[in-house]
């Protein structure tokens, strides 16, 4: 039985583990070495622990996390602006030490870095796609803005970690699918969050609707940038020596 104290913080009498008024974690016994170390400890991984746990948990059931941060809950579950800036991380570290392509697409804006660029690019025709197809079920836009944020970091993030892996165990890595597998996970799940039922054939039906009004919108704003400025927007070229070596 824990006697009551008083939060150190907020003065708010403490009866459970927690502060009910600041959420902090009133200590029982001045800090020692061994403590010092497990928090540390726990610190460091239980940080990547509960991102990766979340990411697990919208494969599983993305309608229950995504649900839950658009109801207002906070503070169990990342919230979708961490899980984003995990895909940031990894992006910047993909770039740093794997190669400058994301997804395997090479988007070079001068003076604009890919990682940014990349989402600053798809992210509003990933947002316009699903609000339009899913004009039926009468979602709200930041259902929309929460769920695709949810959903693409944690598949951008899934889908560079394999790709990445696959590409440093294999030189004759195939290249291109990263970005199509990456959509067509991301279209199928946002479908299992609106469409909230478990009909198979109508996920199916919006995931490809999602899909294609993101592919028509990409190529209508492709074509534009690239008439404008042909050298500013570079989609999977393939590199000179792999050119060469074809002749
Ligand atoms: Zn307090």
């Amino acid at each position: 039985m824990q006697e009551t104290v008083i939060c150190s913080v907020c003065e708010t009498p403490v009866t459970g583990n927690y502060c009910s008024n600041c959420g902090q974690k009133p200590g029982r016994s001045v800090t020692k070495l061994w403590s010092m170390l497990v928090d540390w400890m726990a610190n460091v991984f239980s940080l990547e622990r509960s991102v990766f746990a979340c990411i697990l948990k919208l494969i599983l059931d993305p309608a229950k996390i995504i649900n839950n941060y658009w109801l207002g809950n906070r503070g169990y579950y990342p919230s979708p602006g961490k899980v984003f800036f995990y895909g940031l991380a990894l992006a910047a570290l993909h770039i740093a030490y794997i190669n400058t392509e994301l997804l395997g697409l090479t988007m070079e804006f001068t003076g604009v870095q890919t990682q940014l660029f990349f989402w600053a690019f798809f992210f509003p025709f990933l947002t316009l796609a699903s609000l339009a197809a899913f004009i039926p079920k009468k979602q709200p836009l930041t259902k929309h803005l929460i769920s695709l944020t949810y959903l693409a970091s944690s598949f951008f993030i899934i889908v560079t970690l394999i790709q990445d892996f696959l590409i440093l165990i294999s030189k004759d890595y195939l290249e291109g699918w990263a970005f199509f597998v990456f959509l067509g996970l991301l279209v199928i799940w946002n479908a299992r969050v609106m469409v909230d039922s478990r009909k198979f054939s109508q996920i199916i039906l919006y995931s490809a609707l999602q899909a294609l009004i993101f592919i028509i919108l990409v190529i209508i704003c492709g074509g534009i940038v690239y008439l404008k400025n042909p050298e500013s927007l570079k989609i999977n070229t393939p590199p000179e020596d792999a050119v060469e070596s074809v002749e």
